[in-house]
């Protein structure tokens, strides 16, 4: 077979693995670590892949390539599989046809997620077969090897890879794909897919049986390795906790594990049996300790390392010292660079940014805000957001705290503050919900922020998407949805024509009873807003700062020359002439480059 060498993400490394393996079918939503794999895979010929409304219809879009007989994938973040959750509890007691893999990106450090989930006990939970790649060669070559493992037991894999393998870049052989003879389909006179009784109960039996034979498998697979070097003390460890233990190079024997679930019983018990000390090193929950724990292995690991956070080469040397097994931590050779902090920000010309100003000033107690980059609204200086848990959850929350509120007689305006793409994610059955018992005490006002993508995790489109370019194919209104759905209430307006949004939220936030506002307004980023720019007229300028409040990033307070008082400046060059900051000027400072030219400034 002819490699070639590339240097690779992690990602990357898996979308080549699934390209290699002969996959065709790919499915996900996008979430950060993992929305590389199927950007990568979208230039792949004879892969058919797509970011659907959701994990749950990814997974089910994989499950059903599966069926139909070919290798098919499922990406997703660790949060995404709880989306998913409920197709995966089932297909696993299913029989696969077509080899199956399950994505899973987790996020130790919780570097862009709402929490931080081992997603390592899902697979357990599961009862999949779970693969730890270490670098981005091993990703490649786990994908491959969990579709032959997939359709040799019959049964879905998991790729359990985290935030720095996803994105960190290694060196790697990729090879040719290796088109693979689709599997039969499920027969017409097949009913053990059906997962009722009495097929749904001897699943069970079938996951059982197949879940010893992974057992078995994992006696002696090549993707457990130990390195013996006469130590009489054993570290057990997996992924990308490898590669730091060889950087702090302990001299101790290591057995990695790339498959850390089922770990076979009588292998660890041959192999821990012949040291003193064993030692377990991994992020986040103690996985392979409890496993160990429960084979009645001796061994540490979570008492020298942190149950939270990404495990860093500081860290394990720490914690190897405090083990007894380093006599020094060597500093690492490296150096650092200051740099200056800056909290994040909406872009230039974001769209949301008016919203979260006009809601800051209306005074609303109240918004309950949801996932996407409108949740940067939390933040100083808009402060608009009181509580944000999960995909699409602000529709059951401010119903729920109408009702309570409603039973203690408090008359207080709920705002549920959600994105276009979360509103399709997850949003939409939460808002059929609204119409459930609605009560006339209640004060709620959905905000569906329209700007036409996936905008956090880097410009995916979502079902919107189509209504701006002719390449997205879906043209989903969020506003005749729900006017179909039966609201009858329902505005929809124009973010950049900041008074008709004010006096819309005006309108709403005081209507007793429930509205939705469409607020529609393209990502600036996605759809590249460049107008002409705006500039201050220092002349004018009064100082007052309410186009500073807008927060956007060129606008700043400077010393004009000649002018004592500072004024307001617009840096030209990250200006992309969205008028806000011209619109909330009470004196009509802030004027349109080109303006001058008409007799302007
Ligand atoms: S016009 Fe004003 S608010 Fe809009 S991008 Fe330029 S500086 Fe920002
Ligand atoms: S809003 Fe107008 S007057 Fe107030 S600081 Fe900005 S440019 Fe100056």
């Amino acid at each position: 077979m002819a490699k070639d060498k590339k240097v690779l993400t992690g990602n990357q490394g898996i979308a080549q693995g699934f390209y290699e393996a002969g996959g065709k079918v790919a499915a996900s939503y996008p979430g950060s670590p993992t929305v590389e794999i199927l950007d990568t895979l979208s230039s792949y010929q004879g892969v058919y892949s797509e970011f659907s409304t959701n994990e749950k219809v990814a997974l089910e879009v994989a499950i059903g390539g599966s069926f139909a007989g070919v290798r098919s994938m499922a990406v997703m973040k660790h949060v995404g599989v709880n989306i998913a959750a409920d197709p995966l509890m089932t297909f696993t007691q299913t029989k696969t046809l077509g080899g199956f893999v399950l994505v899973s990106g987790d996020d130790p450090g919780l570097a862009s997620s709402q929490n931080e989930q081992d997603n390592r006990f899902f697979g357990k939970f599961a009862n999949m077969g779970v693969l730890d790649p270490a670098d981005s060669q091993e990703s490649l070559d786990y994908t491959k090897q969990a579709f032959e493992i997939s359709e040799e037991l019959q049964g879905p894999m998991m790729l359990r890879i985290t935030s720095r393998l996803c994105h960190g870049r290694s060196i790697v052989n990729v090879g040719e794909r290796k088109e693979v003879a689709p599997k039969e389909t499920i027969a017409d006179s097949d009913d053990s897919y059906c997962m009722i009784p009495p097929a749904s109960k001897e699943a069970q039996f079938f996951m059982k049986e197949r879940l010893d034979r992974l057992k078995s498998y994992a006696y002696d697979t090549n993707l457990n390795k130990l390195e013996e070097n006469g130590s009489d003390t054993l570290i057990i460890t997996s992924g990308l906790m490898y590669n730091i233990l060889k950087e702090v190079n302990p001299h101790v024997d290591v057995w990695k594990l790339g498959l850390v679930y089922p770990i076979n019983e009588e292998k660890a018990k041959e192999i821990t049996a012949n040291y003193n000390k064993v030692i377990v090193i991994e992020e986040m929950m103690p996985f392979i300790e409890e496993q160990l724990k429960l084979m009645g292995i001796e061994c540490e690991g979570k008492k020298y390392f942190s149950f939270t956070g990404e495990l860093d080469y500081g860290h394990i040397a720490k914690g190897l010292k405090e083990a007894g097994i380093l006599d020094v931590v060597n500093e690492l050779d490296s150096t650092t660079t200051d740099t200056v902090e800056r909290p994040p920000l909406f872009c230039s010309g974001c769209p949301h940014r008016p919203v979260f100003d006009i809601l800051k000033k209306s005074k609303t107690k109240m918004v309950i805000g949801d996932i996407g980059c409108y949740s940067m609204g939390m933040q100083h200086p808009f402060e608009q957001s009181q509580s944000i848990i999960s995909m699409g959850a602000c529709m059951g929350i401010v119903k729920g705290m109408s009702k309570a509120f409603a039973m203690q007689e408090k008359q207080e305006p709920l705002v549920a503050l959600i994105g276009d793409g979360t509103f399709f994610h997850s949003g939409i059955p939460g808002l059929i919900n609204q119409l459930h018992q609605q009560g006339d005490k209640e004060n709620i006002t959905i905000v569906v922020l329209d700007n036409r993508t996936t905008a956090m995790t880097g410009g995916q489109p979502n079902a919107s998407s189509g209504l701006y370019t002719k390449k997205d194919d879906m043209k989903v209104s969020i506003n005749e949805l729900a006017q179909s759905i039966g609201f009858d209430r329902v505005k929809e307006l124009d973010q950049y024509d900041y008074d008709e949004t004010k006096k819309i939220f005006k309108e709403e936030l005081a209507h007793q009873g429930l509205s939705i506002i469409v607020a529609n307004g393209p990502c600036a980023l996605k759809f590249k807003m460049n107008n002409p720019h705006y500039y201050v007229d220092p002349s004018i300028c009064i100082g007052c700062r309410s186009c500073i409040k807008t927060n956007c990033p060129p606008l700043k307070m400077k010393e004009y020359e000649g002018i004592e008082k500072k004024k307001s400046f617009i840096d030209k060059d990250m200006c992309v002439g969205c008028s806000i900051c011209a619109q909330v000027c009470p004196v009509n400072a802030i004027k349109q480059s080109g303006e001058e030219a008409k007799g302007g400034a």
